[in-house]
């Protein structure tokens, strides 16, 4: 694998995702939302960064954009549809674009719901999903501006990802998502082993994320609903848990 995705912990609950590119020494910060952990993680990593990356136009998404950029004087990537409410870009993309990254190549994914221009990135090098506020590790983002036939439909296209690719979301909400998810498929194996798994790792005061794509297809309630309507309920019920 050439690309590695670490989470920097940020703000209340946020993770921006730092990547390595090994062959090129390339690196990318997703989502830096809070400059001084930022930079710090940065020149931690050898104080090299190539391009920021970003899902989406949330404040806890975006706040520390400037100043990163202004720091490391790198390129912004974001979603051409939210230009008017993102920092300024210096590649626009939609679907189907790609970014080259060192010598790794990311695929644009398109995934309204949470927000009108959210956007994920793919890297097939490394197999790794930036998934922002789209998919969480048990949950979903809520719809702010799309609707429920819209992130069903996202969440389809990311579902078709290969089975082992790593899902780097934007925030460690899993343990509340797991109350959730246990009230709602009590009798699922998988689900209490995984929950399992995910409370040893908050104990020892380690994030839960990245989590496997093949493991959320069979434990995530949003990820398991079969259809729009299924989906629609799920996501009106975990709205009001
Ligand atoms: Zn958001």
């Amino acid at each position: 694998m050439t690309v590695t995705a670490s989470p920097v912990p940020i703000l209340n609950d946020n993770y921006a995702w730092l990547l390595r590119e090994s062959v090129t020494g390339a690196t990318a910060i997703v989502d830096p939302a809070d400059a001084q952990p930022i930079i710090e993680a940065i020149e931690k990593a050898g104080g090299r960064l190539d391009m920021i990356l970003l899902t989406h136009h949330h404040a806890d998404h975006i706040a520390g954009v400037d100043e990163v950029r202004a720091r490391f004087n790198c390129p912004v990537v974001g979603a051409v549809a939210d230009m008017h409410r993102l920092p300024k870009l210096d590649q626009a993309v939609k679907e189907g674009d790609t970014v080259r990254f060192g010598d790794v190549t990311a695929e644009v994914i398109e995934t309204p719901g949470h927000t009108r221009g959210q956007i994920n990135f793919f890297f097939p090098d490394g197999g790794i999903l930036l998934s922002g506020d789209t998919l969480f590790s048990l949950g979903c983002g809520r719809l702010i501006e799309g609707t429920p036939a819209e992130m069903f439909d996202s969440l389809r296209k990311l579902k078709a990802l290969p089975a082992d690719t790593l899902v780097c979301c934007g925030h460690e909400y899993t343990e509340s998502n797991a109350r959730f998810a246990l009230a709602v498929d009590p009798d699922n194996k998988a689900l209490h082993e995984f929950v399992g798994k995910v409370e040893q790792l908050r104990a020892a005061g380690q994030p839960s994320v990245p989590s496997v794509l093949g493991d959320e297809l069979k434990v995530n309630p949003f990820l398991l609903a079969p259809d729009v309507a299924s989906f629609t309920a799920v996501r009106a019920k975990k709205d009001k848990f």
